[in-house]
């Protein structure tokens, strides 16, 4: 396909109305990835020209995604480039000299319509079942009589000027042919009364100027498109590839997702937001491993991909346009792979904040030990907590009835407590090793399972029943707390048999 060869001049341009979402991330990523793959230039466009939907902090948020995705860009309003600015807000003057030109060349005009009598046009139309959409009033406006109105201060909007007949066709890459009836396509407004510019406009100058090759969006625009492709034609301007993404569809694959069960996800510790899943876990190697086949596939079979290897697989040929469920379960399965593929320096830095979190002192050394133990057991980050927290811990606190071996009685398992105690007390070279030669050995002389014995040994040292491997964990918390760990256990059990509880 010829866009591989060729450099593309790919843009995403998110609107700072709200979080950062899964479909923002997925739009970004098809462009970084085709942008790197072609050598071409990736751009970020901050579209925040509609002022009553601005979210402060929205804009900040969606810098540190993409960051934290690890999608960097070439052209931005942060870093600037030749053909800038690239904040929306920044570029009211643009709009209102290009709607002024497409006035000039006879494919938009003025119109001094009020709200009020648009509304009541609206109603008419409705109570006719005709189709809603503006009647055209000023349309046949006598363009100098309209420009003397201008003049005169009288409120305005520009509105485009579409054909009324016939029909428009449109080429979207995955989609091919679109051909709409102009009926269908209203005079929209390009600039509004406050003389700010509405998408349609703005979004297609801002492409032009700044020399767009490949416009990869949402397939929310699907409804719009014969527009923005009619106002590119209006200009005598070259369009862009359009390519609109799938939609994605609740994890169920039955509908769209709505705002509602967005929300409903939390509960379950899952969400469409990138911000959350970066809090709850998720590492940004498998979100974009995750979002990228969603609606984009190497083949049928490899599923595992780092950035790197889709920048060299990617193509927008093997783009889907069919919708895709957002499936959490594989969200979870890639995060697993992905962190077992991590250098343990490197996961050891990224469970750290997340062991603070969770009130823990983290020491270093100890850090870096228990990492490897912990890589084979989470899904997310944030599960080395109630795995591995006890590690950071000065004393545990283990529940009495968990205490209690299987089988075994209060007084038994206080015995088993004390002998490990003495067994482990023992052991010259504390290693996991000769730690569990001196246990095993233990159980042979009592005649009862491993089971029950290192069961009552690991709800002393960890405090809880699941646990990574109970000798290497013990060499890395050391004999010495070792053993006052199970020395804290035994009087814990000793207590209750005196007291006679259970
Ligand atoms: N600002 C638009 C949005 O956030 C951008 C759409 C586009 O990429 O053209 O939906």
């Amino acid at each position: 396909m010829s866009e591989q060869m060729k450099p593309v001049r790919v843009r995403f341009a998110p609107s700072p109305t709200g979080h950062m979402h899964l479909g923002s991330g997925r739009t970004a990523l098809y462009d970084y990835l085709i942008a790197r793959k072609t050598g071409g230039k990736f751009i970020l466009r901050i579209e925040d020209t509609d002022r009553k939907r601005y979210v402060p902090g929205a804009e900040e948020e969606l810098i540190e995604g993409l960051h934290w995705l690890g999608l960097d860009w070439d052209e931005g309003p942060d870093i600037g480039g030749p053909y800038g600015p690239y904040r929306q807000s920044e570029r009211g003057e643009i709009y209102r000299e290009y709607a002024r030109k497409l006035v000039g060349m006879g494919h938009a005009y003025f119109c001094f319509c009020t709200p009020d009598r648009l509304e009541r046009v609206r109603q008419e139309q409705q109570k006719r079942k005709d189709i809603i959409r503006y009647d055209g009033t000023c349309r046949g406006l006598d363009p100098d009589e309209a420009l003397k109105r201008v003049a005169n201060g009288e409120r305005h909007v520009i509105r485009f000027k579409a054909p009324r007949e016939g029909v428009t066709t449109v080429h979207d890459l995955l989609r091919g042919d679109i051909t709409v009836d102009n009926q269908t396509i209203d005079d929209f407004v390009l600039l509004k009364s406050d003389g700010l510019a509405v998408y349609h406009l703005a979004a297609m100058v801002d492409d032009h100027l700044m020399k767009i090759t490949h416009v990869i969006r949402g397939s929310e625009w699907l409804p719009t498109f014969p527009l923005h492709a009619l106002i590119y034609r209006a200009f005598g301007w070259q369009e862009p590839v359009w390519v609109h993404l799938s939609v994605f569809l609740k994890p169920s694959g039955k509908g769209k997702m709505s705002k509602r069960e967005a929300a409903e996800l939390g509960k379950d510790g899952y969400s469409i937001f990138i911000a959350d899943l970066k809090q709850s876990g998720y590492i940004p190697e498998a979100v974009v491993n995750w979002i990228a086949l969603m609606g984009w596939s190497y083949d049928d079979r490899t599923e595992f991909f780092t950035l790197s290897d889709l920048i060299d697989k990617f193509s927008l040929e093997r783009l889907n346009p069919a919708p895709a469920a957002i499936n959490f379960s594989k969200l979870d399965h890639f995060n697993g792979l992905h962190i077992r593929s991590l250098a343990i320096g490197d996961l050891a830095q990224r469970l750290r904040p997340y062991f603070e979190k969770g009130g823990l002192k983290v020491d270093p050394v100890i850090l870096e030990k228990v990492t490897p133990l912990v890589q084979p057991r989470i899904t997310t980050l944030d599960d080395a907590v109630d795995i591995a927290g006890f590690f950071f811990l000065e004393h545990v606190e283990p529940r009495i009835e968990e205490l209690i071996g299987k089988d075994l009685s209060l007084r038994e398992s206080a015995e088993i407590a004390q002998k490990s105690y003495k067994a482990l007390e023992s052991v010259e070279t504390f290693n996991a090793e000769n730690t569990e030669t001196a246990m095993r050995q233990l159980v042979e002389e009592l005649g009862l399972t491993a089971g029950q014995v290192f069961g009552i040994l690991r709800v002393a040292i960890t405090g809880q029943k699941v646990s990574p491997p109970l000798f290497e964990s013990m060499e890395i918390i050391g004999k010495q707390k070792t053993l006052a760990r199970i020395r804290y256990a035994v009087n814990l059990l000793e207590n209750s048999v005196e007291k006679g509880y259970f």
